[in-house]
């Protein structure tokens, strides 16, 4: 791990909302007097009956439950567009960049969200939805996608967005996850230059369905295609029939705003639920704080809206703070590799938000896709997913940042609705891969694995979890309270358990050393298989690399590693000896490569997470059994590697 740390420049501290001492000012009242500083912070949105009750939270297995401002009711559309309307009616809201970059772009008003809203939800009424009743997004990323949460929201209804990447049957599975009766998607939807068939895709979903689901669909292509029966509608058709006023319906701040499933890069997608205070408290203040968003600011999160991400720092985080959200329908790679950095210059993007697996992917085609660009507007850069290694860092720091943007390494999950740990730009210097410091009101504790004993000195290492609640924490699982109770209250009695590792350094910052099930014990030495895969990583002609353990006769644990080598590289023993031979003298003899696999690719969830549990299978060689492979965005990659797979004893 690198020692070197990177400061903000002094103007960026003068200008930020929170610098150093301000941080550290907060962040002890906020643990200090949690409802005292959520009672003045809760009121950063606008309540319709303000709330008197800030906090009630019992985290007691077998009866947890979770309540934020609970008393008081508001409205997340009104919150998110009507409020604006006076001061930024005429601002834009959304930007929209389409697949194709030779059509044109959109710019939405704050005064066209409010029609566009307005009107989709009254679409909505008129099929029949209401307070309560679930909705199902299964859109491309177009401005609709915005407009019917929004619109949801507005009613009442609780909606669950299906990233239009997946299948049919894991499409259906959620839409009877929640019983949903209206599914909204589009005709097809353009990405990377090809075609998904989405409403193909529902026809299928819905195929045995037997409880009327509706479907609303939006033209995006004018493709051809087939037609249900009388439950389907056009979108175009039913707002000829609605006009724009649509009163926002007051809800209970505990109230479900949506359902989303995670992304299983572990197990079984679970339907994390958030409500509708809280949340909105939480994702506002992050993305102002985080980002360090100003009045004025275009900020752009390369997220797909079918992620938490998208969810909070595409649409809920941004609009709830008056900001002008940047939408993209595209990849990264499409026409070519510059893709994100022709955005950035177009559109003048002052936050930049995305994942290392685009940052490692992009990095292996080399610099002269970026400094194709005028990037001199950015002013802050952020990732959040996975750890990201400190190769990619730094160039994400020096090619796309000029060494002028800090990064922002933002560790949340789907389950806390917004950021808990990561830099603050003004108020932090950063180190390459590290989340550093809570946000306000989030206490992490590092405990030991086994006993579940807090760790109070550092530097140390062990498990993550979290001691207290704050507003953005999910309330329950979808239908199944007892699973919310065993996932993450059950292993660490009177703890929220993030099911992540981390180390805590000499200074007191966190390092997120990867899943607790992927640390590995080689000859009694504990270690996380994210260093192992940043040292590979850092080898010239690796472009991504996956570590796991197996079982090893003598070690305990060996390392089994998966490398894709650079385009252009070729895989030889030769270049195994010698990866073996740098890992040794980045990390130490007792992380040297047992096993070395060539993998031109690696499984990855649609999201663009590496799933750890499928390699571990193949590398112990019990490929037999390789559990939920619904979310992954290549099935074939899984076969390739079974075939070429090291341990076969
Ligand atoms: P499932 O819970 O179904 O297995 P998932 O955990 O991949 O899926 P998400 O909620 O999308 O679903 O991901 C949260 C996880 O992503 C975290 O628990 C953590 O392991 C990882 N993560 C997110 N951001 C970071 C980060 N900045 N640094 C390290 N790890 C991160
Ligand atoms: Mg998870």
């Amino acid at each position: 791990m690198s020692d070197k740390t990177y400061p903000p420049s002094s103007e960026l501290v003068a200008n930020a909302h929170v610098d150093a001492a301000k941080y550290e000012e907060m962040y002890a009242a906020s643990i200090k007097d949690p409802e005292g500083f959520w009672n003045e912070h809760g009121k950063r949105v606008d309540w319709i009956k303000p709330f008197t009750k800030v906090k009630n939270v019992n985290y007691d297995f077998g009866n947890v439950s979770i309540k934020w401002f609970e008393d008081g009711s508001l409205n997340v559309a009104a919150n998110c567009i009507d409020r604006h309307l006076a001061t930024r009616g005429d601002q834009t809201a959304i930007i929209w960049e389409p697949d194709d970059p030779t059509d044109e772009a959109q710019h939405i008003t704050y005064n066209e969200l409010h029609e566009n809203v307005c009107k989709m939800a009254n679409v909505f009424k008129n099929l029949g939805i209401g307070k309560g009743d679930r909705v199902v997004i299964y859109l491309p990323m177009i401005p609709e996608a915005a407009y019917a949460m929004l619109a949801c929201a507005r009613i009442g209804a609780i909606h669950s967005i299906v990233f239009a990447g997946f299948s049919p049957d894991a499409l259906g599975a959620r839409i009877n996850g929640c019983d949903a009766k209206l599914v909204i998607t589009a005709d097809t939807a353009p990405r990377g230059g090809r075609r998904t068939k989405l409403k193909d895709n529902v026809n299928q979903a819905l195929l045995h369905d037997t409880d009327d689901v509706k479907c609303l669909v939006v033209k995006r292509t004018g493709d051809q295609i087939a037609w249900r029966s009388n439950d389907d509608y056009w979108l175009h058709e039913e707002l000829e029939k609605v006009d724009a006023d649509c009163p926002p319906a007051e809800m209970n701040a505990e109230d479900p705003l949506f359902i989303l499933y995670t992304s299983g890069s572990t197990g079984q997608p679970k339907g994390v639920v958030h409500t509708t205070g809280g949340y909105l408290v939480w994702a506002s203040m992050t993305h102002e704080i985080t980002f360090d968003y100003h009045d004025g600011d275009i900020f752009w999160c390369t997220a797909d809206v079918g992620w938490v991400t998208g969810h909070s720092y595409i649409v809920y985080g941004p609009l709830a703070n008056g900001a002008t959200t940047l939408m993209f329908e595209g990849v990264p790679t499409y026409p070519d590799a510059g893709r994100f950095w022709a955005v950035c210059e177009k559109h003048k993007v002052n936050q930049f938000y995305t994942a290392p697996t685009a940052i490692r992917a992009l990095m292996g085609q080399g610099t002269e896709f970026v400094e194709k660009y005028d990037l001199s507007d950015l002013k802050v850069l952020g990732t959040v997913g996975e750890p990201i290694n400190p190769e990619a860092w730094n160039w994400y720091n020096e090619v796309v940042g000029k060494g002028n943007c800090p990064i922002v390494d933002t560790w949340w999950q789907t389950e806390t609705g917004g950021h808990m740990m990561t830099p603050l730009p003004g108020a932090h210097a950063t180190k390459p891969g590290s989340a550093m410091k809570p946000f306000f009101g989030v206490e992490p504790v590092v405990l030991e694995p086994t006993s579940g004993e807090e760790i109070h000195e550092y530097p140390t290492e062990g498990v993550l979890c979290m001691k207290d609640s704050w507003p953005g924490q999910m309330r329950t699982v979808w239908g199944d309270h007892e699973r919310f109770q065993k996932t993450y209250f059950s292993d660490y009695k009177g703890y929220y358990f993030a099911g992540d590792g981390c180390r805590r350094d000499e200074d007191g910052d966190y390092w997120i050393t990867g899943r607790v099930d992927d640390v590995i014990n080689v000859s009694g030495h504990r270690m996380g298989t994210a260093e192992v895969e940043s040292a590979l990583v850092a080898h010239s002609k690796v472009a991504e690399a996956a570590v796991v353990g197996y079982p090893h006769d003598i070690k305990g644990q060996g390392i089994y590693c998966y490398v894709t080598l650079m385009s252009g590289e070729e895989p030889s023993d030769d270049l195994r000896k010698e990866l073996r031979t740098w890992v040794r003298q980045e990390i130490g003899p007792i992380a040297a490569p047992d096993l070395i696999q060539w993998a031109p690719g690696l499984p990855k969830t649609r999201s663009g997470k590496i799933m750890r549990r499928i390699l571990r299978k193949i590398a112990e060689n019990d490929y037999g059994s390789l559990g939920d492979t619904s979310t992954l965005a290549d099935p074939s990659v899984v076969d390739e590697l079974i075939e070429n797979r090291m341990n076969r004893d």
